[in-house]
């Protein structure tokens, strides 16, 4: 029997309406907006594409979005003194820098001088730190890893002592993921094992996964037979492995695909993410999720 596909393209709009409609309670009930700021450094096509979505996307869900669009010769000092600014504005919850930054800047020195308390990127350390002790110390789980449990939470798959093996140890995808599904709590209290390139049979460790996260950036690494039948696959893997033809807009697009082969997967898996399509979506939208959780705990105080 085929999988069932796990939508994130859907399951991202449900939440940016729910947020949506919280912003529009929050403005009306405590005359306040959340605030997020994009720090763009230069042009890079690709930075400028996620951030125009970035940008959009906080703005369709009723978002206060400033653009800061910086020279690619900025100095670092000149950086760092922009985020303190926004640091201290009081009407922005929110800071993104897009990654990466031009060399001669030292991305560690600026992610480190935003206030944690506005980092909703989730990638200072103590953010980090905060995801680890788990519960409520948890402020702003990073985007990716929140918007993979939120598929898998949100489709019904059963967490609790489930097998999960992460395929990939990043700082932004599978160290944090892994600590995620451990935590004990709802949507998480799994077993978990952490895999890569050290490790001796990637293949007999996916085989025991209930559910199997992958996020190595190799396309099709994870075969057929390393599925456990009935198991939820979920593919963070996004590969350009070629170009074609838009069909909807002539323009010359890339063929992505992920780091499992989706086609032969779907027939052994119980439920699985597309690329694209699957967790894609759900990273800007936990970026907006995670804003407006900054907004609310500032008006706590
Ligand atoms: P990364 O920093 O390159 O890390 C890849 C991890 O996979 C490393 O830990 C590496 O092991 C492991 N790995 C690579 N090849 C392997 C192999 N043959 N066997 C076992 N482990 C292997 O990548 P990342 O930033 O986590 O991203 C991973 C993928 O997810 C990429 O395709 C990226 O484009 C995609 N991604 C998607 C989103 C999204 O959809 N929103 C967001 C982030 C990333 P070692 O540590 O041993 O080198």
């Amino acid at each position: 029997m085929s999988a069932s596909i796990i939508d994130g393209s859907a399951v991202s709009k449900t939440i940016l309406a729910e947020i949506k409609a919280e912003v529009a309670e929050l403005g009306a009930k405590k005359g306040v907006i959340p605030g997020l700021v994009t720090i763009l450094v230069g042009a890079n096509p690709a930075s400028i594409s996620y951030v125009t979505l970035k940008i959009k996307t906080a703005l369709d869900v009723g978002f206060k979005e400033v653009q800061e669009n910086l020279p690619a010769d900025i100095s670092e000092a000149d950086l760092l003194a922009t985020v303190d600014r926004f640091n201290k504005d009081p009407s922005i919850h929110g800071i993104l820098v897009q990654l990466p930054l031009p060399k001669h800047i030292d991305e560690k020195k600026v992610i480190y001088a935003i206030d944690p308390d506005k980092d909703v990127d989730g990638f200072h350390p103590v953010n980090i730190g905060r995801l680890l002790l788990g519960g409520d110390e948890v402020r702003f789980p990073p985007c990716t890893p929140a918007g993979i449990r939120e598929l898998i939470v949100r489709s019904g798959v059963k967490t609790d002592g489930a097998e999960v093996v992460v395929v990939g140890r990043s700082n932004i995808v599978g160290k944090p993921i892994a600590n995620m599904m451990l935590q004990k709590g709802y949507g998480a209290n799994s077993t978990v094992t952490i895999v890569h390139t050290g490790t001796k049979d990637l293949a007999s460790h996916c085989r025991r996964a209930d559910i199997l996260i992958v996020a190595a950036g190799v396309p099709g690494l994870v075969k057929p037979e390393w599925i456990k039948p009935g198991s939820c696959v979920i593919d963070v893997g996004v590969n350009r492995v070629g170009e074609k033809i838009s069909e909807k807009t002539g323009k010359t697009i890339a063929i992505l695909r992920g780091d499992v082969d989706f086609d032969a997967a779907k027939e052994i898996a119980g439920s699985i993410t597309p690329v694209p399509g699957g967790v894609g979506p759900m990273t800007i939208t936990m970026l907006m999720k995670n804003t407006l959780a900054s907004c609310k705990a500032h008006l706590k105080g």
